[in-house]
């Protein structure tokens, strides 16, 4: 099929992209090419299939896109460096916070053994968990719910994913139901304001928080990022 040609050869331009960032950025990332295995996954999801019609044309441009609902699909290349941090393996378990239309859950299904991913807005939800299912991702589980308390039901989890950026701290829950070995990658806002206009006053990094055999935590700064903030009415203690 011809579309399907030239849908081929935009994500094959796309992974160009994301691969020169990589390299531009190594100093922060400590590496300078993706792992192939996430390579090839990002060369192979459809991403215009997760991308709004009015928007399809922009979709293998490696920029985040407006999905509705205040809410955005991430830049490729952000996706693509999260995954890799989060070193995701065939028997993996992941757990993937802030399933928006499901892009990064796809890639991150691609991967794993199973991917349990959480949205807070229902009409995010359902519809991501629809498309996911006429993908054929079968291995894909998508809940509407507060993602900064987790899913105890299936924890532990080898490597979690949050997508969306956490205010001052990480939310306790996630690393409770991190497994030893396990890596927890996450946007952590640090402004000093207590007004949370997204994109505005906004100093996030990316961290990834890695727990030992013995169940000790480390955290490292990775690079400065810019997500929508995460929800966590029911972490709040005065709620
Ligand atoms: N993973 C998406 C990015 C979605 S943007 C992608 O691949 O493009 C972040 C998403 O996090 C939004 O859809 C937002 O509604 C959701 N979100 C914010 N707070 C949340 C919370 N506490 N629990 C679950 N989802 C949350």
């Amino acid at each position: 099929m011809i579309e399907g040609k030239q849908k081929q050869a935009e994500r094959k331009a796309m992974v160009a992209e994301v691969e020169a960032e990589v390299a531009a950025t190594c100093d922060y990332l400590g590496k300078r090419r993706l792992d192939s295995k996430v390579a090839e996954a990002m060369a192979k999801v459809r991403r215009h299939r997760f991308v709004p019609a009015v928007n399809q044309r922009h979709a293998y441009e490696n920029r985040p896109q407006p999905i509705g609902h205040g809410q955005t699909i991430s830049q490729p290349y952000m996706v693509a460096i999260m995954t890799d941090l989060a070193k995701i393996e065939p028997a993996s378990r992941v757990l993937e916070i802030g399933t928006g239309c499901g892009y990064q859950t796809a890639i991150l299904a691609e991967l794993a053994d199973r991917v349990y991913s959480i949205e807070i807005v229902p009409e995010l939800a359902n519809p991501a968990a629809a498309r996911l299912r006429d993908l054929g991702y079968a291995n894909v589980e998508v809940r509407c719910g507060d993602g900064a308390l987790g899913w105890a039901e299936h924890a532990p989890f080898d490597a979690i994913i949050v997508t969306a950026a956490a205010w001052q701290r990480i939310p306790p829950a996630l690393t409770a139901q991190l497994a030893p070995g396990g890596r927890l990658v996450i946007p952590v806002d640090r402004s000093v304001s207590a007004a949370r206009f997204p994109y505005l006053d906004q100093n996030q990094e990316l961290m990834l928080v890695t727990k030992d055999k013995e169940g000790r935590l480390a955290e490292r700064n990775v690079l400065p990022v810019a997500f929508v903030p995460l929800v966590e009415r029911s972490a709040d203690p005065a709620a």
